[in-house]
């Protein structure tokens, strides 16, 4: 049950890590400068930045923790924690959402006043500290290391409207601008905890995963010489990226060992094509009565 990407699992641990520890840190002086400057908008950062740190801590202690092998009590291995883990932090984040947002709602009835200098020269620190760990980012490559660069311009993005509303609150007494950027960035934050609990929750209801068209699958099985008929066939996913197989493949009445052995390592390299670690193909033969034929 070896793993493709092994060698590179070191490494990451370590920059997830780094990140992890940053990214907390950060967080935690924004709770901080929330409070000093009296402003949610950047508390909703903070939050944003909590959120972020959960999803670095848990890649950085699962990326040890999911590749533990399969053992006596988890026979499918350790994988599924990580979605035990996706769960616990979107819950976190979901209740730190309705903490900020019962703040802010009635600040926009009763605004009050936030130090625009301080919110100002936090929103410039958030901007150059996302900035730059977006710019070191970019030089990688691969899917990640791009979509990690598009989440820090985001970043950037959150950062650049509290600084914008903090230069308009210098010269203009408009309090009523931070719950409303406050309540914005947590609604953002809070779309997306929806979108990764949808996934989580297809993950844990074991939802045919999306990379995978089972009808597709299907057919091309039937279409592989031999293969008469198939039923049950059963697709779910450990964590999203391991999948798990199973299906009852029928053969003539007449098929030798021969050929039985050719449609098992046929399908297999077929199925194997996909993302899937576990297999499993039952043999059926057609005057054989199958209790669970469909
Ligand atoms: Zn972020
Ligand atoms: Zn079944
Ligand atoms: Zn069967």
């Amino acid at each position: 049950m070896g793993h493709h990407h092994g060698h590179v699992h070191q490494e990451n641990q370590q920059e997830f890590k780094i990140a992890f520890f940053l990214n907390l840190g950060f967080a935690i002086l924004e709770f901080a400068g929330g409070l000093w400057t009296n402003s949610l908008a950047i508390t909703s950062d903070a939050l944003h930045d909590l959120g972020d740190s959960l999803a670095l801590g848990l890649a950085w202690y699962l990326e040890g923790y999911s590749q533990r092998e399969n053992d006596g009590r988890y026979s499918y291995g350790y994988r599924r924690f990580s979605l035990l883990g996706a769960l616990f932090s979107a819950l976190i984040l979901v209740g730190g959402a309705f903490l900020v947002l019962s703040q802010a709602i009635p600040r926009l009835l009763h605004p009050e006043p936030s130090n625009a200098p301080g919110m100002a020269l936090f929103a410039v620190g958030g901007i150059l500290a996302n900035g730059i760990a977006a710019l070191r980012v970019s030089r990688g490559d691969g899917l990640n290391a791009r979509m990690a660069t598009w989440h820090l311009l985001e970043d950037v993005l959150g950062w650049a409207a509290v600084l914008v509303i903090s230069v308009i609150m210098l010269f203009k007494e408009l309090p009523i601008l931070d719950p409303l950027l406050s309540i914005l960035i947590t609604l953002y934050v809070f779309y997306n905890v929806l979108g990764n609990l949808r996934q989580t929750m297809a993950l844990f209801l074991q939802a045919v995963p999306e990379d995978v068209n089972l009808p597709q699958l299907e057919a091309d099985l039937l279409a592989l010489a031999d293969i008469i008929g198939l039923h049950h066939t059963h697709i779910w996913s450990l964590d999203g990226e391991h999948h798990v197989f199973s299906t009852h493949l029928v053969l003539r009445a007449d098929a030798t060992k021969a050929t039985t052995l050719a449609v098992k390592c046929q399908a297999k390299e077929l199925i194997q094509k996909l993302d899937f670690e576990h297999i499993t193909l039952e043999i059926d033969y057609a005057d054989e009565s199958c209790s669970l034929a469909a």
